[in-house]
């Protein structure tokens, strides 16, 4: 190595680096060449004189370049060590060449080695220093925020001497300092008072222990963003409660009781996670590792609740109806105590072919006049006794609605059915439909050939038609009764109760009057005075008054028993029809009644199932899984549904109209029924319309005024109707999108009746105050009682004072009267309506 070689400038041709030189490179771009062949050159010059050129051989053989004085021999011998020496030198050479280049490598890699370790020292050194520089920076701006506060304290209380501040122990006084400082630098320290104390051991703080406190204190300028270190601190500090919160919670967890989980059938995910006593969003958490997205108000199913009890590690019990409900199974009857009981007959047929003439020929009473409609809205049930003395109960239904609703809720009561065909017509769609209903059920049949009166009654082709469905009646050899009737005349009706006497003869119909009585209603209201009524056909054992029940999700003490003929009664036996009074609520169709020994039972039974029954329409109404919901959809591609919501008078018309809902429409479009219930229309039912876009139809009943306004807000169409012929028409007009403008009602004003006067001439005046609108005295009026039509008619009269008026607006009093009608009550409501045409948008 030398300066010469160093200076060379790097790369050059010729007089470049020789060969055998090594050029070295190190970090911050230095290098060096290292020439390795000026050691041969050392070696080979003095031993070999001739050998002048690098490299040059040494040619032996040629006398003439030999020194003087040396032999031949001599000469050989000499030019064979030196060859020898040679090749040795040139091992020695390469080997030494080998050894350096990896020392030189062997530093190369230490340089850079201690390179790296250096420039990490050195960016250490450098963070030091920033951080010294920073807390410095930190150190001035308190120390100038201080002063700058110091000055203001002065300033606000001239009387103390700046000495007041350094005078002061450190003892803590800081009620004190607060008072000293302008109030907006005491609540800005208020706000942080204790945080900067934990930074009392960190360097800063030591440097000048004097100023810990004060320096504490100032965080004027760390409020306002100047202190990353403090932001940091106080995250930490954070974290570590959490830490410590979550610590304190594993131990609890660590003692976690298993618990015995209560499952009925269908449970919403809150109370799943009450009963486990888990956190919610632990529990839905786990239901989304199922794949199931589901909401806290949501239900599950059992068995996914079961999968998730076990999750979490309790025990699951399965509680049922039937669980609660074993009181009222237990009762075994004995064959001894079974007697005979009269069959329960239901009357089905085509409209129009005279089931209700007949049922009403049979009863010897008239119920067809005066019906709005003309179709069956009221559900009774009544007794005859046939001349062989018979007793007969039969179902005054309308049509199949009762009989398949009821038997899908699984009360059958009806032993025989009836089948009307009227002689004059053939047999019918709803022919047909009451004999599938009828084979359904398993219930025998009995053809009752109506109309025969009339001249041109066919009975042979009411017979040969039924051939074509499968009902074989005994004039053509089969074994179903026919008989041939007039409801208009009476004609063949006591061969028609013989006939029935006859075919329940075969049945052998037995009960036990003596057990605990159960039974099926029939059909409930909400009856004005007397409350919830429930017309109750006793399927077994005795009812009696001061009996406690349960039916459905409503329970009772019986307080009066009514027959079908309205007289009072103590108790009724099986097949009999009876008025309950004394129920907490409004069963529906088809509930069955249970006596139970105490109220307590009846109450937890009832209870329960109301429970479970919400349960389950909310896991009807849940979209529990995206299958379901692709299903969902799928399915329901391809047809459009017009979505309804009915609420009518009674449970009977509720479930014609459902009945008759259902019936409307084909595969394109059909009418979806959301809910269909008895009493006025509420604001839940207006919300449920809403959300599913859906119109709200009363039957006979109206929305009370919470109901209006929410509807009116929402936009949710509310239409009433009292006719169902006209109910069915609109709506198979909208779901078939044939809407045309058709005169309709529209109300033009509400007055309540405060006191009701008798006057002399007029009659029964009512005292009212109008609510709402106007009250028009040429206008049409409707009298509602509980939001119930129970009159319709024209005014009498409307007066003001003493002057008969044309119209009386809202807010005033006034008197009205009712043409032909006198049952009016204060309390009751005036519905005011005019008949105006508008587009129909159902
Ligand atoms: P429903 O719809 O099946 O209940 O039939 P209805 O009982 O309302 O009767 C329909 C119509 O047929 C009414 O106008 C009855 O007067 C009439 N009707 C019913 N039974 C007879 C009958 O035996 N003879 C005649 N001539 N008319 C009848």
């Amino acid at each position: 190595m030398s300066d010469s070689d160093g200076k060379k400038p790097l790369g050059l041709r010729g007089s470049g680096p020789r060969p055998g030189q090594v050029k070295q490179s190190f970090s911050h771009g230095r290098t060096k060449s290292v020439v390795v062949e000026t050691k041969r050159k050392r070696v080979i010059v003095p031993k070999a004189g001739a050998g002048k050129g690098r490299g040059g051989g040494v040619h032996a053989s040629d006398p003439s370049k030999r020194p003087a004085g040396i032999s031949d021999v001599e000469m050989d011998r000499r030019m064979k060590a030196l060859k020898l020496a040679k090749a040795n030198e040139a091992e020695e050479a390469r080997k030494r060449e080998a050894d350096d280049l990896k020392r030189q490598e062997d530093r190369a890699r230490r340089r850079a080695e201690i390179d790296a370790k250096e420039r990490e020292e050195t960016e250490r050194k450098e963070r030091a220093l920033k951080k010294i520089a920073d807390e410095e920076q930190k150190k001035r701006d308190e120390v100038e925020a201080r002063k700058k506060v110091e000055a203001e304290k002065k300033a606000a209380s001239a009387p103390r001497p700046a000495a007041a501040a350094p005078a002061r122990p450190a003892t803590p006084a800081d009620a004190e300092a607060v008072a000293a400082r302008p109030a907006g630098v005491a609540r800005k320290m208020d706000r942080q008072p204790e945080q900067p104390r934990r930074d009392n051991k960190s360097p800063r703080n030591k440097a000048t222990p004097s100023d810990g406190r004060r320096s504490g204190k100032l965080t004027l300028n760390q409020a306002l963003g100047g202190a990353g270190g403090r932001h940091r601190s106080l995250a930490s500090m954070k974290r570590k409660q959490e830490r410590a919160r979550q610590k304190a919670m594993g131990t609890q967890e660590r003692e976690k009781v298993v618990r015995d989980v209560q499952l009925p059938e269908a449970i919403v995910v809150q109370e799943l996670a009450n009963r486990m006593a888990e956190r919610v969003a632990d529990v839905v958490k786990e239901l989304m590792k199922m794949g199931m997205m589901v909401t806290q108000n949501q239900a599950i199913d059992a068995d996914t609740a079961e999968l998730i009890i076990e999750e979490f590690g309790h025990k699951v019990v399965r509680v049922s109806d039937a669980d609660v409900e074993d009181v009222i199974h237990s009762v075994k009857d004995d064959d001894a105590d079974l007697v005979a009981r009269p069959p329960v007959i239901t009357i089905m047929g085509h409209v129009d072919h005279g089931k209700t003439s007949l049922l009403d020929a049979i009863r010897h009473t008239k119920v067809v006049t005066g019906e709005a409609g003309g179709i069956t809205q009221h559900i009774g049930a009544y007794q005859v006794t046939t001349d062989g003395g018979a007793l007969l109960s039969f179902l005054d239904t309308p049509g199949h609605a009762a009989f398949t609703s009821m038997r899908a809720r699984g009360a059958q009561v009806t032993d025989i059915v009836v089948l009307v065909v009227a002689a004059d017509d053939a047999v019918m769609p709803q022919t047909i439909e009451a004999i599938h209903h009828a084979k359904a059920a398993n219930v025998p049949m009995i053809v009752a050939i109506n109309k025969c009166d009339k001249p041109d009654a066919d009975p042979m082709k009411v017979r040969t038609d039924l051939l074509q469905h499968e009902v074989i009646v005994e004039q053509m050899s089969g074994e179903v009764q026919d008989v041939e009737v007039s409801a208009a005349t009476g004609q063949g009706l006591d061969k028609l109760l013989e006939a029935i006497a006859l075919q329940s003869e075969i049945l052998e119909l037995k009960a036990n009057p003596k057990r605990a009585a159960s039974g099926a209603v029939i059909e409930a209201q909400l009856d004005v005075g007397r409350g919830p009524v429930a017309t109750v056909l006793v399927q077994n054992g005795t009812l009696r008054r001061g009996d406690i029940f349960v039916v459905g999700e409503q329970w009772g003490k019986v307080r009066a028993l009514i027959d079908d003929q309205g007289n009072r009664i103590d108790s009724a036996g099986p097949s009999v029809p009876v008025e309950v009074l004394g129920l907490n609520g409004t069963p529906e169709a088809g509930d069955v009644l249970n006596v139970v020994d105490t109220e307590a039972q009846a109450r937890e039974i009832a209870e329960y199932r109301e429970h479970a029954a919400k349960e389950k329409r909310a896991l009807a109404g849940a979209a529990t899984t995206l299958d379901q919901l692709l299903a969902k959809a799928k399915a329901d591609e391809s047809v459009s549904e017009l979505p309804i919501l009915v609420k009518a008078d009674v449970q009977g018309s509720a479930e014609a109209i459902a009945q008759a809902m259902e019936k409307i429409g084909n595969d394109e479009v059909r009418v979806r029924l959301l809910h269909s219930g008895v009493g006025a229309i509420t604001e839940s039912d207006v919300g449920l319309a809403e959300a599913s876009g859906a119109p709200v139809i009363g039957f006979n009943v109206r929305a009370n005024a919470a109901a209006r306004s929410s509807a009116n807000q929402k936009g949710v169409e509310i239409r009433y109707y009292s006719v169902i012929y006209d109910l069915v028409d609109d709506v198979k007009a909208a779901a078939s999108g044939l809407l045309s403008a058709e005169v309709r009602e529209n109300f033009i004003g509400y007055a309540t009746i405060k006191d009701v006067f008798k006057v002399t001439g007029i009659g029964k005046v009512a005292g009212c105050l109008v609510t709402e609108g106007i009250a028009r005295r040429s206008a049409g009026v409707r009298l509602l009682r509980d939001n119930v039509v129970i009159h319709e008619g024209t005014l009498k009269t409307l007066k003001r004072f003493k002057d008969e008026v044309k119209e009386v607006q809202s807010g005033q009093e006034c008197g009205m009267a009712f043409e032909n009608y006198e049952d009016i009550r204060a309390g009751d409501v005036i519905e005011i309506f005019e008949r105006e045409e508008f587009e129909r948008s159902l």
